[in-house]
């Protein structure tokens, strides 16, 4: 297949675009897969912020009035009222009853100074009655402003939680503080559980529940110098030093973490659901490797149906151009054959007229040899005329002298000689008939020996010796009066050539050498010169004076012996004169038959 020049860069511009189109396609459904993901991630965070806040704000929500109810309860009341050591023990009673009863951390009270004059753990060894837990801000607010609240570690018992605060009013004046304490520990260990990773964390940022213990007494973000002395001061997380702050931690963990924060309207927290990019970025990368995929085998598919298609068309059009190529040639053929068969009629035209030209030809050559044998015959009718006058004039006189008998006997005699002149004419009329060539079993012998008859006059006019040889009785096939025309050309040529010589000798010889009859005229005469010779066989050579040759006496002979397939040649005697060998096939298992041709 011969390639054209810019099919390769066509072909290498086509794999470049697919590769350009299959990698945009790739990266488009990274970012559409990436995009979605991170919307579900999103709506996946807010579900789990939702139902975290929701808890969180149950779980608080339903312990905030705690701590007001406890200081409006009789027992409190009459205890801040009047203390006394009873009152403390009703209050603790209480105090414990009631934790026990709604599940709370502890529930306790302060005097005015901080000091806790009751509590739900009196009887436990981190009891908080005596400890004075008046710098803590829960206390202060509850004092300043009614109610307070605080998240931190209990000093006492080292567990963190948060702290409902309420003022203990009696008659209208704050007589000190009441205070519920609530561990968030279980709500945070139920989101664990859940599989949410999560952290909450205070208004300084300081994350104090999260899935992650490490995270807890760190800060989300690096905090100022003040604020973290503010929290120490505050004891908030007690002996808890702030650690390294978490952002830090979540970039070294690599696998990019969202960060989904949600404040809380009470407390004043934040609480931050985290999701990991990287399942997400794995899926886009799957979805992205298979859409390169599929662009690719797309495209591929593509051009191999285009190749298919287009190798079917070159096919369909290669088929119509041969079947077209097909059709023209049929039709080149058809007008070559007119043309050839036009051709061959012309050609057999040709060959007719030729035929009859040539056949025109042998009659004029035969009337020529009729000619020339004439001059003996002329001759030889004379005689007989003659004779027949003399006859004549001897038979007038013999009836006129009443010799009937000797006029009878003259009769007979006149008839016999007219019977000669017969067929001395007869014979010229047959040679000189025109006739359509024939095909029959000839005996040679009885050809020369009737050209020999005809020429019997010409051959004693011209002085001629004749050596007549043993004539074989062979037969061949052909035509009996062109071959008798042959014999008398070259018997005709001998007698010309011995004509006038002092050795005149004409020999005739027909043998038999294998299949072939040989008939040999030789003569004495001058002979042929090498010259001469080459032109022997051509139409009008002759060396014969005007009047005396035509020149076409071996020619026709030429082509009548190549008709019946033999040869004619011509051969220098050794002793001077010619000699011409004439062969011809003899007709196979054919016995020589006398037939006088026609
Ligand atoms: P034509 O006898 O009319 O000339 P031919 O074709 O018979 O025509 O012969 C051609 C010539 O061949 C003769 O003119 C003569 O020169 C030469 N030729 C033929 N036969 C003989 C012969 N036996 N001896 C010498 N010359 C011959």
């Amino acid at each position: 297949m011969i390639r054209s020049p810019s099919r390769t860069p066509t072909r290498a511009l086509v794999a470049a675009t697919i590769l350009a189109i299959s990698v945009a396609a790739s990266l488009a459904t990274y970012s559409i897969v990436l995009a979605r993901g991170e919307r579900q991630l999103a709506r996946s965070a807010d579900e789990h912020l939702r139902l975290l806040s929701g808890t969180l704000d149950v779980t608080i929500n339903r312990f905030r009035p705690l701590a007001g109810l406890v200081g409006r309860s009789a027992e409190i009341q009459t205890l801040f009222a009047e203390p006394s050591g009873e009152r403390i023990q009703t209050a603790n009673a209480l105090l414990a009853w009631a934790n026990a009863s709604v599940e709370a951390e502890a529930i306790y009270v302060m005097n005015r100074d901080g000091l806790t004059v009751a509590s739900s753990n009196h009887a436990e060894p981190t009891s908080y009655v005596g400890n004075n837990y008046g710098f803590r801000p829960y206390f202060k607010q509850a004092l300043a402003e009614g109610s307070g609240w605080f998240y931190g570690i209990g000093v006492t018992t080292k567990k963190p939680g948060i702290f409902l605060s309420s003022a203990i009013e009696v008659a209208g004046t704050a007589h000190g503080v009441a205070v519920a304490k609530i561990n968030l520990d279980s709500l945070g260990a139920n989101w664990s559980m859940a599989g949410v990773e999560f952290a909450v964390s205070d208004a300084d940022g300081i994350v104090f529940l999260a899935s992650n213990p490490d995270w807890r007494y760190r800060p989300m973000e690096p905090l100022s110098r003040q604020t973290i002395e503010r929290i120490d001061a505050e004891r908030r997380y007690h002996e808890h030093p702030i650690g390294e702050p978490i952002a830090e931690d979540l970039a070294r963990r690599g696998d990019e973490l969202r960060r989904f924060p949600l404040r809380t309207a009470f407390p004043d927290w934040t609480i931050t659901v985290f999701a990991s990019m990287r399942p997400l970025r794995e899926q886009a990368r799957i979805a992205a490797a298979l859409a390169l995929t599929l662009c690719v085998a797309l495209a591929l598919g593509f051009v191999t149906w285009r190749l298919r298609t287009r190798a079917i068309r070159a096919e369909r059009v290669a088929k119509r151009d041969l079947e077209r190529g097909v059709e023209e040639r049929t039709q080149q053929l058809r007008l070559a054959r007119d043309d050839l068969a036009s051709e061959i009629a012309e050609r057999r035209r040709i060959d007719a007229e030729l035929n009859r030209v040539r056949d025109d030809l042998i009659q004029a050559g035969k009337l020529a040899a009729v000619g020339r044998a004439f001059a003996g015959l002329a001759h030889e009718i004379n005689q007989p005329l003659a004779a027949l006058r003399t006859y004549l004039a001897s038979t007038r006189l013999m009836i006129r002298q009443g010799g009937t008998e000797p006029a009878l006997a003259n009769i007979e005699v006149m008839n016999r000689t007219l019977d000669r002149v017969a067929v001395l004419t007869d014979q010229l009329k047959r040679l000189a008939r025109k006739s359509e060539p024939a095909r029959e079993e000839v005996a040679l012998a009885t050809v020369v020996e009737r050209v020999l008859e005809l020429l019997k006059f010409r051959i004693a006019d011209a002085g001629a010796q004749l050596d007549l040889g043993d004539l074989k009785p062979v037969a061949v096939l052909g035509d009996g009066a062109r071959l008798e025309q042959v014999v008398m050309n070259l018997v005709l040529n001998a007698i010309d050539a011995v004509e006038g010589r002092d050795d005149r000798s004409i020999a005739i010889a027909l043998r038999e050498e294998g299949d072939t009859a040989e008939l040999v005229v030789a003569d004495s005469g001058a002979g042929i010169s090498p010259e001469d010779r080459q032109h022997l066989f051509e139409p009008f050579f002759t060396t014969k004076g005007v009047g005396q040759g035509l020149g076409i006496g071996l020619a026709i002979s030429y082509a009548i012996i190549q008709e019946h397939g033999g040869s004619v040649a011509y051969e220098a005697r050794d002793r001077g004169g010619a000699c011409f060998r004439v062969r011809l096939t003899l007709a196979a298992g054919t016995q020589a038959r006398e037939t006088g041709g026609s």
